[in-house]
């Protein structure tokens, strides 16, 4: 393994804490949870995508780019922090967005416009072309793009969550504790392909649990053998010769609800809950979804009361504010 001397770009506080949360445990009954608070990586308020662009953004810098081009909704936390990561990078930033410009930006689009981001607008079927063609309109002029994809989700992005599952492991290890099971939300796949190479060079023992936060079947398995395609890519770029098929991913359904980013009461309960037991922030997209689906599994009684389970925080909080109506009722409550 090689990890050490891939290009990486620090932009993340790291280690993010590892917190109980007793008062959750208790409402809920047990199991004991723990929270890893990737919500708190330092990078532009925050999230998973930080971890994959310090390898993401030193891979560009290695290869002379002066542009990042990614995409993702309006909403986008890896589009907020590829803007804010490019901008401390001294590269540009152009974003293509899928869905209705906004007649005016909130949440994470206002960020976008902060950090001085370029917008191209488009329809989620036009992304693929839309791609090539913002890159070959700035080669034009003379500009080196590096391309991301959606959520940062390639071999290079994951090397980021091989690195946390590390992290994770010398925390365990310093506080005596172990984890029986981790759970969290999955949607691009970077996240959980970077977990799952971790968890094998670092020897976690336990169970890992990935929240689809935007599909409620298991299609044909299309997803998992796109996690393991990841997690292979991502095990051979750090250099090692573990192998990953889609068995390997284990994926928790039935969350989705009404589609990606649309509010329904299991989100609703889940960041009510986790905000007043611990007086801590969840997205509706993401990580209240995620956690929605762990509070399930909870009540289901998957786990049993004296295991250890760590829900870990992918961040999200700015989108909170772009969807204020959806989690309060008519009167605002
Ligand atoms: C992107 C994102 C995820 C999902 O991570 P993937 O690597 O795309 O699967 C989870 N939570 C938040 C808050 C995110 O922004």
């Amino acid at each position: 393994m090689h990890i050490e001397k891939l290009p990486r770009f620090a932009l993340a506080h790291l280690p993010t804490p590892l917190e109980p949360l007793p008062a959750l445990s208790k409402s809920l009954g047990g199991p004991h949870l723990l929270i890893k608070r990737d919500d708190q990586t330092g990078l532009a308020l925050g999230g998973n995508k930080t971890r994959k662009l310090e390898f993401i953004v030193g891979q560009a810098l290695a290869e002379g780019a002066d542009t990042l081009i990614t995409a993702g909704a309006a909403q986008s936390n890896h589009c907020r922090q590829t803007a804010a990561a490019a901008a401390k990078a001294g590269l540009r930033c152009e974003l293509i967005l899928n869905g209705t410009k906004p007649e005016w930006p909130e949440g994470n689009l206002f960020l976008d416009r902060i950090f001085g981001a370029q917008e191209h607008w488009i329809e989620r079927r036009q992304r693929a072309e839309k791609f090539v063609e913002v890159a070959e309109n700035l080669r034009a002029q003379g500009r080196k793009p590096h391309i991301i994809p959606v959520g940062g989700s390639n071999s290079v992005g994951a090397t980021g969550y091989v690195v946390a599952m590390i992290e994770l492991m010398d925390q365990l290890r310093a506080s005596g504790e172990r984890v029986d099971h981790i759970v969290f939300g999955s949607s691009s796949g970077g996240t959980q392909a970077g977990i799952l190479v971790g968890a094998k060079v670092a020897g976690f023992p336990g169970q890992l649990h990935g929240v689809s936060i935007d599909k409620n079947d298991p299609e044909h398995l299309e997803y998992e053998i796109e996690v393991a395609q990841i997690a292979n890519g991502c095990a051979g770029y750090i250099g090692t010769t573990a192998r990953f098929a889609k068995d390997d991913v284990k994926m928790i359904y039935g969350c989705a609800g009404g589609g990606y980013g649309v509010v329904g009461e299991l989100e609703r309960e889940a960041i009510r809950l986790m905000a007043r037991s611990e007086g801590i922030l969840l997205d509706p997209v993401y990580a209240g979804r995620a956690f929605g689906g762990l509070i399930n599994l909870i009540r289901q009684g998957k786990f049993r009361r004296d295991e250890t389970v760590l829900f870990w925080h992918t961040g999200g909080g700015p989108a909170l504010f772009a969807y204020a109506r959806e989690l309060l009722d008519r009167e605002g409550r």
